[in-house]
């Protein structure tokens, strides 16, 4: 429990952001060391490497700099696991469940914390951080939705007018299907390797393809239209989880063709599934993949814009929107509470529903 919900706060955090917001200017994910003392001119040419997929950074010279983003910050910062946990919380306060708090401090005492951070650094072996360069990572997820077919007259179809979302919306998002499980597993297996695809988080420690039986595939399109990122959705209803992320950053929100920088406003909803509700409706909107997942890197993204919260009418939901407005407010980007004020009229969401319920979607 612990450690998973230290992975999901470490998985959140931008380790490129972190660096830069405690004074290290970073470029094409390089840096000068920490300890410029120790190399010849004074690390004029950046020995440290930080990967934003997998959260790591390491020096080529000095063994013992390198870790994670926790590592990071008691490196720059001279401090222990727990001030650096602390601090981080501190700046990303609403990723910090209670539960995390609570483990922490727990923790303090028995040091418990210590052995976490063992084990994350252990974790960082160059073998396997080396094992696919960025570039090639994005080739083999590119590779594989090339793979895919389109979503006419398939169960995803089926699915998807079930929740009215129909095929201009499937179409303009490249929506796609896993209609041939074993042939795309074989076919990618043949051409990359188990590893590698093990690797790159497509395939699981067994060794298959992770989407047997989440095989609606929504790929977040760039503003070239391509995409190195997706999510992948289960269409029967008794499966859990509902949806798939891919492992490491999520580089942008759903649909960011919406965010084009022209004065307006734009819906922000939870997920691709009510955010092609809206675009349905020929409402601008973007997704992002779950509540903790809005990114402060993103708000460059929201320029021009004004935002209507459109998260899920749940507990979980107004967390995520008070937190989200906060972060809007800060950054001079004016946002509004869809419904917000209009409680006692009749048509508003209701407790517990989304933006695809609300719009009559049947699940
Ligand atoms: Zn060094």
């Amino acid at each position: 429990m612990t450690n998973e919900e230290l992975k999901q706060f470490k998985a959140a955090i931008s380790i490129t952001s972190v660096a830069q917001a405690l004074g290290v200017e970073v470029s094409h994910g390089r840096c000068r060391c920490f300890y410029p003392q120790r190399h010849v001119h004074g690390d004029r040419t950046p020995s440290v490497s930080i990967s934003e997929e997998r959260g790591y950074f390491r020096c080529w010279v000095c063994d013992d700099v390198r870790g994670d983003v926790i590592s990071l910050v008691q490196m720059l910062k001279n401090c222990s696991f727990t001030e650096a946990l602390n601090w981080l919380m501190e700046q990303y306060p609403f990723l910090a469940s209670n539960g995390l708090r609570k483990e922490v401090n727990r923790a303090v005492d028995s040091s418990e914390a210590g052995s976490v951070r063992t084990r994350e650094i252990r974790a960082d072996e160059p073998a396997e951080r080396e094992l696919v360069s960025e570039d090639d990572r994005k080739k083999i997820i590119l590779s594989f939705l090339k793979r895919l077919s389109p979503i006419d007259n398939t169960p995803a179809a089926k699915w998807l007018i079930g929740r009215r979302i129909y095929k201009p919306s499937w179409d303009k998002m490249l929506l796609r299907t896993i209609t041939d499980y074993e042939s795309v597993n074989n076919s990618l297996k043949a051409d990359f390797g188990e590893e590698v695809l093990k690797y790159v988080g497509l395939f699981n420690d067994k060794g298959h393809l992770r989407y047997y039986k989440h095989p609606l595939i929504f790929p977040y399109l760039d503003r070239e239209r391509r995409a190195f990122y997706f999510q992948a959705r289960a269409i029967d209803s008794t499966v859990l989880p509902k949806e798939l992320n891919l492992r490491g950053t999520v580089p942008f929100p759903y649909n960011m063709s919406a965010l084009d920088q022209k004065p307006g406003w734009v819906y922000l909803c939870e997920g691709a599934v009510d955010t092609l509700t809206f675009l349905n409706q020929k409402i601008e909107a973007v997704g992002i993949p779950g509540v903790r997942n809005f990114k402060t890197e993103w708000l460059p993204l929201f320029k021009n814009k004004s935002v209507v919260l459109c998260l899920d009418k749940d507990d979980a939901g107004r967390a995520g929107t008070e937190y989200i407005r906060g972060v809007l407010e800060k950054a001079g980007i004016r946002s509004v509470v869809l419904g917000e004020g209009l409680e006692n009229i009749k048509g508003v969401m209701k407790e517990g529903q989304d933006i695809n319920d609300w719009f009559g979607g049947k699940k």
